[in-house]
């Protein structure tokens, strides 16, 4: 019954200039990035994120994202050593 949480991704860390990649979710093209550096739309990632409220988040090509859900943090590049 509670409304879609909504992701901040406002910053611009979370747009990739460097252009579109398949969506994890639907692989539509987006310029959009999660906290991983994943490319998700900001709504596959909300709905993702409703859908899974307690889920772990898959892996993406053999990779542990390690995380278990979305995040409105900006991208990091040094998050992927500390994250163990
Ligand atoms: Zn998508």
């Amino acid at each position: 019954m509670t409304a879609v949480a909504l992701l901040n991704w406002r910053s611009s860390d979370h747009f990739d200039h460097g252009g579109d990649c398949p969506c994890t979710q639907c692989g539509q093209p987006t310029p959009m990035r999660s906290h991983t550096s994943e490319p998700v739309h900001k709504v596959c990632a909300e709905d993702w994120n409703d859908r899974n409220p307690n889920a772990p988040r898959h892996q993406h090509d053999g990779h542990d994202l390690g995380t278990t859900r979305f995040h409105s943090d900006p991208p990091s590049k040094s998050r992927k050593d500390g994250a163990r």
